[in-house]
């Protein structure tokens, strides 16, 4: 074999494994292959006819490629994506079989949605749901079967899964902010979308370790544990060598990726030891949702191949940093512009300002929205914890654009300041972007030259909602601006005017200081921000009226749709509460309590037998003394978890759960761990039965 063929290169690879466009032009009927692009395009739905060819060009393409079966890859509400195979073959007489996919297979499907959650949307008795194919994402192959990515609704059309509400969201931010461009005298671009690249952390232990821990294994987490001798103190890990097993696990990640025609581009050891991360290259809102889907399904089976165990829990550790995903988030037209790239002419100063105000007031009008989209059991462990921002949103812009605004709004120019001379709206922006915005890594939301990051999400979480919510709120503004605006007689004036009561009104969430001391939570607090400090705290605004007047107008969602994603939501935060204090009550009665005991055992009988001889025992009996009371503590510890977790349960109003589950169980675990911890601490590392801390974050 030549040094060629076993190394082929990532360009002749890149993509193998996508129905993309260049496999769709090779393959099409010329006729047929412009009608995609513009159903790809502009949201045209799919001729019957054209669409049997299409499905008959894909599966010749994925049997070529050793695919067997097909299936529609969409997002329930469980936050991963689900699959249900059906094989290509149909029955050809003589007991043989023909490969078989129609148009009207590829477009619609229609998977048993009954056990997929829906909050009270659709009654069991009307189960069917069907699955639509999304043409804006390309079909892939994974595991010898061809993946069509869909959206996912109820028989009466409502909303099942994560998906559709992003798809809607991108239309209507699409239509507003085209509405802004023409404002701007633009008339070559005819489309405008978000583009997001999310940074995926994540954490690689070893699979012999995992396996011996049912904490892990249940929930995710370890529920117990007492810190490691070492750290995350010494900050050696965080863009440090990176160990060879866990660069042969990147690799083939890497490669798997790119085959699925996913940009992977940067990865790094992270702060915490045995924690890292993944930067793919953005792409539009809707195919980085499908590609960080996949990157984390991909992390989670290839680390299995390379004996290891990724965690995408946010916080698998107590006492070192948890994992985050940072949403970078952007608007584009199709006419080659980044809308958040403060241009060199003064015209597009203007057209930056505006869109950069109309996220400013966006998110401070609807900040409990952004917050909530980051809420979950695991992401509460994050914020405000210092390692992630505080649960309140506030937006960075930097110095240098700070200074831009507040001349804007005090109608000075800034031909004092040397480095930043300028008259708004008749030069251009001085160069401030990109190096100059120094990297404030407590803001929530942050802006970095030309982008947002949005870093309060959770490394498990899908990034879609997030997204929903970022696109429909900046659609909402833009619609307000530019009712005001088109109606103007003198549009510059206009223009400045509203720009400048925006800044009034709204620069209260603008906080460009340190976002995890304690005088910004007060700060925050003064200017009336909202500190929604857990996922019990935050879904409930949901339904704000203000909310749902939203999302209503602009068809991202119904009421019902949303009232039943809060209820799914909350739902799932008690269960996940549930499931991890039923663990912690497992692990204590049938590991930790006997272990404790037994080595307690064992102390005292050394110190009997010392007495007995005349020998000293001092040192036995005060520790028997203090495995004794641990013990005791940590059975009434126990017990008292037990009690409340057996009164969250009855609770039959979904809110007043989880604020049970919240206030009562998640405190009393933090109990019974502590005494668990302090157990593992004074037994020997023979008797104590859960691999520790060390063995988890150094031994791999
Ligand atoms: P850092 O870790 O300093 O935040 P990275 O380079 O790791 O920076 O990540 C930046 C992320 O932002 C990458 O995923 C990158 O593709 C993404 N990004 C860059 N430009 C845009 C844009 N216009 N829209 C969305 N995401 C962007
Ligand atoms: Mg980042």
């Amino acid at each position: 074999m030549s040094e060629q063929a076993k190394h082929p290169s990532v360009s002749e690879y890149f993509g193998c494994n996508v129905f993309n466009d260049t496999v769709m032009r090779e393959r099409l009927p010329k006729d047929i292959y412009k009608s995609v692009m513009k159903t790809k395009q502009f949201g045209i739905a799919l001729e019957s006819d054209v669409a049997d060819v299409v499905a008959n060009a894909m599966k010749d393409w994925a049997v070529e490629k050793g695919a067997t079966h097909y299936t529609h890859w969409f997002q329930p509400m469980t936050g991963i994506t689900a699959e249900k195979h059906d094989a290509f073959i149909t029955p050809a007489g003589d007991g043989k079989v023909i490969l078989d996919f129609s148009g009207k297979e590829l477009i619609k499907g229609e998977p048993d949605a009954s056990s997929f959650p829906s909050g009270g949307l659709r009654a069991t008795f009307e189960a069917r749901g069907y699955t639509a194919w999304d043409p804006t994402s390309n079909a892939f192959i994974k595991d010898n079967t061809l993946c069509i990515p869909t959206a996912f609704c109820s028989y009466t059309g409502q909303i099942l899964d994560k998906k559709t509400p992003l798809l809607r969201s991108m239309e209507v931010v699409n239509e507003q902010a085209l509405r802004i461009l023409r404002l701007f005298g633009n008339t070559t671009a005819t489309r405008v979308y978000t583009t997001v690249g999310p940074e995926q952390e994540y954490f690689l232990v070893d699979k012999k370790t995992y396996d011996q821990r049912e904490d892990l294994i249940l929930t995710g987490r370890t529920l117990f544990g007492a810190m490691s001798p070492k750290g995350q103190e010494m900050e050696d890990h965080y863009f440090g060598n990176i160990k060879q097993r866990v660069s042969d696990f990147m690799k083939e990640l890497d490669s798997e990726l790119w085959k699925l025609g996913i940009y992977a581009k940067t990865k790094h050891n992270e702060v915490a030891p045995a924690q890292h991360e993944l930067a793919p290259i953005f792409t539009t809102s809707n195919i980085a949702a499908d590609h960080n889907q996949l990157t984390m399904e991909l992390m989670k089976k290839i680390a299995l191949k390379h004996g290891l165990v990724c965690l995408l829990h946010e916080k698998p550790f107590a006492g070192v940093n948890g994992s985050g995903k940072h949403n970078n988030w952007s608007i584009s037209s199709n006419d080659g512009q980044n809308l958040l790239d403060p241009g060199d002419t003064p015209l597009h100063n203007m057209q930056f300002l505006t869109f950069l105000c109309a996220i400013i007031k966006g998110v401070h009008e609807y900040a409990p929205l952004l917050r909530l989209s980051a809420a979950s059991a695991g992401n509460d462990h994050r914020l405000g914890a210092n390692e992630a921002p505080p649960a309140v949103v506030s937006i960075f812009i930097g110095d240098d654009l700070q200074k831009v605004l507040d001349a804007l709004e005090n109608g000075t120019n800034m031909k004092t300041d040397k480095d930043l001379e300028f008259v708004i709206g008749v030069d251009a922006l001085p160069n401030f972007r990109k190096d100059a915005t120094d990297r404030n890594r407590t803001s929530p939301f942050a802006f970095t030259g030309n982008k947002f990051e949005f870093r309060m999400l959770g490394s498990a979480d899908s990034i879609s909602c997030t997204n929903t919510i970022m696109n429909t709120i900046v659609a909402q503004e833009l619609c307000e601006f530019a009712d005001k605006l088109e109606k103007a007689d003198d549009f510059d004036k206009a223009l400045k005017e509203l720009l400048i009561q925006t800044i009034k009104e709204h620069k209260a969430i603008i906080f460009n200081g340190n976002g995890y001391s304690d005088e910004w939570l007060q700060e925050a607090e003064r200017r009336g921000l909202p500190n929604l400090v857990s996922t019990v705290d935050a879904l409930p605004h949901y339904m704000d009226p203000k909310n749902i007047a939203m999302f209503e107008k602009f068809h991202v969602y119904t009421q019902e749709e949303i009232a039943s994603r809060t209820e799914i939501l909350l739902e799932n935060y008690s269960k996940v509460i549930n499931i991890e204090a039923m663990t912690m009550l497992d692990m204590t009665k049938k590991k930790l309590l006997p272990a404790a005991m037994k080595y307690g055992k064992k102390i005292c009988d050394t110190a009997i037998a010392k007495k007995e001889l005349g020998l000293d025992a001092s040192a036995e009996t005060k520790l028997a003394a203090d495995l004794d009371s641990n013990t005791a503590k940590m059975y009434e510890a126990m017990q008292a978890l037990e009690t409340k977790v057996n009164a969250a349960k009855e609770i039959t109003d979904v809110l007043e759960c989880a604020k049970a589950y919240r206030n009562q169980v998640f405190s009393a675990m933090g109990d019974l761990r502590s005494y668990a911890d302090q157990l593992e601490l004074l037994v020997s590392a023979e008797d104590w039965p859960l691999p520790p801390y060390s063995e988890l974050l150094f031994n791999v």
